[in-house]
C-alpha cells in the first residue's frame, strides 16, 4: 500500500492508509471553509466513510449522492468539500437535529447509510493524544488517526424521499393568496379555499417592520 506523508497542523508527521486522499482533501477543506479545524477532518473522514459505504467511490462526480447533514457547524462544510454536495444543487438537505452526523443516500441503488460522530471520540482524543498541548491538537491528531469504527456508527437506513425535494426543474410552482410569492415544489399550504406559503400559514421565521 502506498502511504505518503503530510503536515499536519499539528505539526506532527502522520502516515496512513487513504493518506493521498485524506490529505488532498484537508487541503481542499482548509480553502473551502476558511480555517483547518477538528471539524474539517473529523467531517471529510464521515463524508469518506459514508460514501464508501454506500458504493460511491467518487463522491464529486457521482450524479446518486444526496447527504442529509444534521448540524449547521464545521463539519457541514467538509461534507461539501468532499462530495460537492450542495444545498443549491438539492444534492445536499440540512435536517435542523444540532447533532454531528450526517446520512448519505445512493439514488441509483436506494443503499443509505447514518454516520454518527460519537461522544466518545473526545474522551479518546483526551487519554490518547494527551502528551499534544491544546485540545485542538488532541483532537486534530486523533480524527485523522483513529479508526473509522472508533469515531463513527454507521446505521443502515432507509431514506424516503419526497420527489418534490429531487434535484431538477421545480415540479410544481403556485402563487401564495396572501403575499402573492411565488412557492416552489409542494411547499405551499392549503387552508381551505385558500393557499397560502408556510410564512403566511403561520410558520414565518422572521416578523415584518414597516
Ligand atoms: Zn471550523
Ligand atoms: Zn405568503
Amino acid at each position: 500500500m502506498l502511504r505518503y506523508p503530510l503536515v499536519c497542523p499539528t505539526q506532527h508527521f502522520f502516515f496512513l492508509p487513504d493518506m493521498r486522499t485524506l490529505s488532498e482533501y484537508l487541503i481542499e477543506a482548509e480553502r473551502n471553509h476558511g480555517h483547518m479545524c477538528p471539524g474539517q477532518v473529523l467531517g471529510v473522514r464521515m463524508a469518506m466513510a459514508g460514501c464508501r459505504s454506500i458504493g460511491i467511490d467518487e463522491p464529486k462526480s457521482s450524479r446518486r449522492l444526496i447527504v442529509f447533514v444534521e448540524i449547521d457547524r464545521c463539519a457541514a462544510d467538509a461534507v461539501n468539500t468532499v462530495t460537492g454536495c450542495r444545498l443549491g444543487k438539492r444534492t445536499l438537505k440540512f435536517r435542523d437535529f444540532g447533532k454531528l452526523a450526517a446520512t448519505f443516500l445512493n439514488t441509483e441503488t436506494g443503499a443509505a447509510v447514518r454516520v454518527v460522530a460519537v461522544d466518545e471520540s473526545r474522551e479518546l482524543a483526551r487519554t490518547r493524544y494527551g502528551h499534544l498541548p491544546t485540545k485542538k491538537e488532541q483532537q486534530m491528531a486523533a480524527y485523522t488517526e483513529l479508526p473509522d469504527e472508533e469515531l463513527f456508527r454507521f446505521e443502515r437506513v432507509r431514506v424516503l424521499l419526497d420527489d418534490a425535494d429531487l434535484p431538477g426543474h421545480p415540479l410544481t410552482r403556485v402563487r401564495c393568496d396572501a403575499c402573492g410569492e411565488g412557492v416552489n415544489d409542494r411547499r405551499e399550504v392549503v387552508e381551505g379555499e385558500k393557499t397560502l406559503c408556510r410564512g403566511c400559514a403561520g410558520n414565518a421565521y422572521y416578523e415584518r417592520v414597516d
